[in-house]
């Protein structure tokens, strides 16, 4: 079976061996890499992936043009890169055509390190802008520890977004809400510019429970993901395999989906 793992995190050289362990230390979280590039590819394409995508996080304005000619550099050999913006910094919008410019696939946001609500409407010109210029954005949605108390993505708000903006792609990672698919069902299920990611649904779903929200959300919708370093392939694997999902359903979400909307030709 070919595999595209959709979400899946590195950092610059210099930086891994301190960011890594500071973010463990936030998310109470184990961890299966050093944090660096080399190691992400080459654990992600041992554990048998024909390809995958990294997803970049600017957590300050000031890091937007760094982290973007990062994800620049990443992107190659199988391996695709969103970039990001610090979506209410000034700039946020040029960085975005820039981002455009720069071959990447998408953007990632993540309100909890970004410090906004998903619904403010102080940032509904970066997702008219990612409409525009057809980049897709990840959400990060749901729970976070680094946040417990506030979540920034709701299900709730993804699906106000989606409403509000009908032609920007919306990807809502962690199954549309980490720990939160009571909310997912009653609001994300079923918008059509709303895709998943799997990224380390073995954290708060069954394999029952993700089986069912994949199928009633539409199986065509759906990306499989890890969040590599926080879990891994097999581990991620296992708990699809377990979903009762057919093999059909399976390559899609392992790889077609991906291969569809991003445009890629993924080889054993
Ligand atoms: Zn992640």
């Amino acid at each position: 079976m070919l595999i595209f793992d959709m979400h899946t995190h590195c950092f610059p050289d210099a930086l891994a061996p301190k960011a890594l362990p500071r973010l463990a230390e936030i998310s109470q979280c184990p961890y299966y890499s050093d944090g660096t590039y080399g190691d992400l590819r080459e654990k992600e394409f041992a554990a048998g992936c024909a390809g995958l995508m990294i997803l970049h996080i600017a957590t300050k304005p000031t890091q937007m043009t760094s982290v973007n000619n990062f994800a620049a550099a990443c992107q190659k050999d199988g391996a695709y890169c969103f970039g990001s913006v610090f979506p209410t910094a000034e700039n946020a919008v040029d960085e975005l055509h820039r981002i455009h410019a720069l071959g990447l696939k998408g953007v990632k946001l993540h309100p909890d390190y970004q410090e906004f609500f998903v619904n403010d409407p102080r940032v509904f010109p970066v997702y008219e802008a990612a409409a525009e210029l057809g980049l897709p954005i990840t959400f990060h949605a749901g729970r976070d520890p680094y946040s417990p108390d506030v979540v920034h993505c709701t299900p709730k708000m993804l699906a106000e977004i989606a409403d509000r903006f009908p032609t920007l792609t919306i990807i809502g990672a962690h199954m549309g809400g980490m720990e939160m698919d009571a909310d997912v069902e009653k609001y994300v299920i079923g918008k059509p510019n709303i895709y998943l990611d799997t990224a380390f649904a073995t954290r708060s779903l069954s394999p029952a429970r993700c089986g069912e929200l994949i199928r009633r959300h539409g199986v065509d919708k759906v990306f499989f993901a890890t969040d590599f370093p926080w879990s891994t392939v097999v581990t991620e694997r296992t708990l699809l395999e377990q979903t009762g999902l057919t093999g059909e359903e399976l390559a899609l979400i392992y790889h077609g989906n991906a291969e569809r909307v991003f445009n890629i030709a993924l080889s054993e």
